[in-house]
């Protein structure tokens, strides 16, 4: 077995990850698992793998770690830290644990809750492209109560019916709002919507619920399902670095990590108080069309030490080339900076929006990686599996 612990001086607040096969039930047991857990419970774990029969291969302090530096030499098991005695019962993966508690599906299209539209306001300022809304619903009063968590979306079924006279089918839409909605009273949940446009054999297209969306009225009700989504859950710990790629309505999930994170009445009331770095790289076509500005400007303001905000604004600005601005030009740009923060294995890199960004971002971590002799392709499935690369793109 390699151990590979890191400092022996270090607090007790690392997080570690045990390597093992033949642990687990059903498919799980034939397949190697990697479980990341805390220092203080890594006793524990070793102790119940080795009763239930698993064969731990390795112990890292993160993965990541040895992909961007070379692992250390191996060491004897028995070098492992003094770990702290197993207080707890059988130890489980913390994102596991993390996720079990997580809403899904408290409403199927079948049987949707029926909401109410409070409000419905243009996020735009004068001159921008397009149309984008802040929409907000009232949850109120239903059986079971309808909840969610940062980074979860809902769906939400327009009226009437498609081309073959069939009721709509559903849409989905990330959760813009926190767990306790805009008015912190734990029964809204508000979405960020772009209206689709888009030109066909001469003919101006606009999306079906999109449309259905920006257009609403307060007062109106609305066919909501879900919530479904655990890729893009924030992690539990107060001192985690999230580093977030946002395009356009990608900036839905952010909003609710920020809010979270920043609004003084969302930590009194969490008592969930962020204390890691948070950095947003923000694509926008231009200025007029940067969502949430104002909100996150004041959040820069009152925690420029937590939070750091770089946008990418494509008809504005010129990247180094001389060409348009895009997020993965700023990706480049701060490679060594988001680089050092990701061989922290407590960073979380997050990624949202349009489906086009992918392959630009992809280019700037591979041409980034290379620029420090890394393989970005080997690196971002490691990043993956230790559950800190989170993607949602549409
Ligand atoms: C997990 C997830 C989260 C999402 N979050 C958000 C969000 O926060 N905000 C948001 O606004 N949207 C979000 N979406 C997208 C949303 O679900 C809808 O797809 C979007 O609103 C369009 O739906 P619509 O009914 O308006 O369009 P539709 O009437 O369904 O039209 C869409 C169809 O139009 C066609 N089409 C689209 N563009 C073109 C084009 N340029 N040329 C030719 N044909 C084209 C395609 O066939 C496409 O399938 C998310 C999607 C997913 C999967």
């Amino acid at each position: 077995m390699r151990v590979s612990t890191g400092r022996a001086s270090q607090s007790d607040s690392r997080m570690f990850t045990v390597v093992v096969d033949g642990y687990g039930v059903g498919k799980q047991r034939r397949a190697e698992r990697q479980i990341t857990v805390p220092f203080a419970q890594l006793q524990s774990l070793i102790q119940t793998i080795a009763r239930r029969g698993g064969r731990i291969k390795a112990i890292n302090e993160s993965l990541v770690a040895e992909v961007l530096f070379e692992a250390p030499s191996p060491t004897a098991p028995e070098s492992a830290p003094a770990p702290a005695p197993a207080a707890q019962a059988a130890p489980t993966n913390p994102a596991a644990m993390h996720h079990a508690n997580v809403p899904v599906n408290l409403y199927k299209p079948k049987a949707p809750f029926v909401g109410t539209v409070i409000e419905n306001y243009s996020l735009l300022a004068e001159g921008a492209i397009g149309r984008v809304n802040h929409i907000t619903f009232d949850l109120a009063g239903g059986d079971p109560q309808l909840h969610y968590v940062e980074g979860q979306s809902i769906g939400i079924i327009p009226d009437g019916a498609d081309s073959n006279g069939k009721p709509h089918k559903l849409r989905l839409y990330s959760i813009a709002s926190t767990r306790h909605g805009d008015n912190m009273a734990d029964d809204t949940v508000s979405l960020c919507v772009r209206q689709l446009q888009y030109e066909k054999e001469g003919q101006t297209i606009y999306g079906v619920c999109s449309t259905f969306l920006c257009d609403i009225e307060p007062g109106a009700k609305v066919k909501i399902t879900g919530p479904v989504g655990k890729e893009m859950l924030l992690p539990a710990d107060e001192e985690a670095n999230v580093i977030m790629l946002a395009t356009g309505t990608g900036i839905a999930p952010m909003r609710a990590y920020l809010r979270r994170m920043f609004e003084p009445t969302e930590r009194e009331k969490n008592s969930w108080h962020f204390r890691g770095k948070a950095w947003l790289f923000m694509g926008s076509p231009t200025t007029a069309n940067l969502l949430y500005d104002d909100d996150l400007n004041r959040y820069l303001s009152e925690f420029p030490e937590n939070f750091r905000y770089t946008k990418a604004i494509s008809r504005e600005q010129n990247n180094a080339k001389g060409g348009r601005m895009y997020i993965q030009d700023r990706v480049l740009e701060h490679a060594d900076e988001i680089f050092a923060m990701i061989e922290d294995s407590r960073t979380h890199v997050y990624m949202c929006g349009l489906r086009g960004m992918e392959p630009g971002i992809d280019d700037a971590m591979t041409a980034a990686a290379s620029s420090k002799g890394l393989d970005w392709s080997q690196l971002r499935p490691q990043l993956k599996k230790a559950e800190r690369w989170h993607v949602e793109t549409y």
